[in-house]
């Protein structure tokens, strides 16, 4: 068993205080988890606090039920992979494996088996007598992740493991990455900016925003339930599209954007669900996927796009729409191939709704 549990736990550093607020968090024995949310929003601090690299200025740490505060990083058996790799230049892919266990006085037979299992299994046996300047990026990382493997740590924890490789790495080491903890069935922590990195590993996710954690769920229901605006455009690429206008009656409750360009009318349900926001200003967000050249929803609009992006497999329309940026994702169409004004169909059913004063989601 290898759980972690967060209660309140909070980061003042000198001179910029919250930088983690009041992050209450439980992890699951197995269980892949995501830190994600842009530079600057306490992901790392709130790991290296339950690696013990970063004292809590308040609440609780406990890995496996037990309170490790003011326990020292070498003895909460934790593992922690970087992003610089962080390997000993002079030494051979194996003894930089084995180095944590020499120190820890494991016995040359232990540490031979341990060291061979991880080579194993990150395919790296070939390597074992390499100095590190020999190897390619994509290797090293996985050495860096073998040197974790070997200690057979509670929790695995992950600081941005990826960002120093090339796209293609990247995305071949992240289902590796998921593969091995399939394989291995431990506790990971994996910290990233990478939305699309946190949607496809984790089995939860923790978006976070200036310190403050937003929203704790599965990839699929931060996709199409998120809490609020931020974690809306934050999660899915291209990002969601918004649009301010209010909530108005004129022969029932309706969406009116500001330059009235867009209107969406709602059934009784949504109807009686808004009642409340009645000549109130929200924000509406549609996923580009919601706009589509072929007729799917009630409400149309006129757009003039001025960039088409051509996938292969789909196309991303850019536009103005009032004063708000948009980008729709359709099927590849020849008739779009040159920009132009067209009518777009907005799937209204997928249209969420967030007020405008605190961002919040409106749920009907
Ligand atoms: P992230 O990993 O999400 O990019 P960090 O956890 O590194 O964010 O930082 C959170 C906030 O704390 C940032 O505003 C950062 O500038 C600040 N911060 C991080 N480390 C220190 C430090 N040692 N001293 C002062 N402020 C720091």
């Amino acid at each position: 068993m290898s759980t972690v549990k967060l209660i309140n736990v909070s980061k003042n550093y000198k001179g910029k205080d919250k930088a983690v607020d009041n992050v209450n968090l439980e992890i699951n024995n197995k269980e892949f988890v995501v830190l994600v949310g842009p530079s600057g929003c306490g992901k790392s601090t709130t790991l290296r606090m339950i690696a013990g690299l970063e004292e809590i200025s308040d609440g609780q740490i406990y890995i496996d039920g037990k309170l490790v505060n003011d326990i020292p990083p070498k003895d909460r058996d934790i593992a922690m992979v970087f992003q610089n790799y962080a390997l000993y230049p002079h030494m051979t892919v194996y003894d930089n494996m084995a180095f944590g266990l020499k120190l820890r006085n494991f016995s040359k037979d232990e540490i031979k088996e341990r060291v061979n299992y991880a080579a194993k299994i990150l395919e790296i046996e070939e390597l074992l007598n390499k100095k590190p300047k020999h190897l390619s990026g994509g290797q090293r990382q996985r050495v860096a992740v073998g040197r974790a493997i070997v200690r057979k740590p509670k929790v695995f924890l992950f600081d941005e493991p990826l960002s120093n490789l090339d796209a293609k790495l990247r995305v071949q080491m992240r289902a590796e990455i998921k593969r091995l903890h399939q394989r291995i069935e431990a506790t990971i922590i994996y910290v990233t900016h990478d939305q699309v990195e946190a949607m496809t590993m984790g089995d939860r996710i923790v978006v976070m925003k200036d310190g403050i954690i937003q929203q704790v769920d599965s990839p699929l229901n931060l996709y199409n339930n998120p809490a609020n605006k931020f974690v809306a455009g934050f999660i899915g690429s291209p990002a969601m599209n918004f649009i301010p206008g209010k909530i108005m009656n004129d022969n029932g409750l309706k969406f009116v954007s500001r330059g009235n360009s867009l209107i969406i009318t709602f059934d009784e349900i949504k109807k009686a669900a808004l009642a409340s926001f009645l000549g109130k200003d929200v924000v509406a967000g549609i996923r580009p996927e919601s706009l589509s050249t072929n007729p799917v929803g009630q409400a149309k609009v006129m757009v003039n796009v001025d960039v088409v992006e051509q996938l292969g497999n789909e196309s991303f329309l850019y536009f103005q729409f009032e004063d708000s940026q948009f980008v729709a994702r359709t099927l590849p169409n020849n008739l779009i191939g040159n920009a132009g004004k067209i009518t777009l169909y907005i799937n209204d059913n997928s249209v969420l709704f967030f007020s405008e004063d605190r961002n919040e989601r409106i749920y009907f």
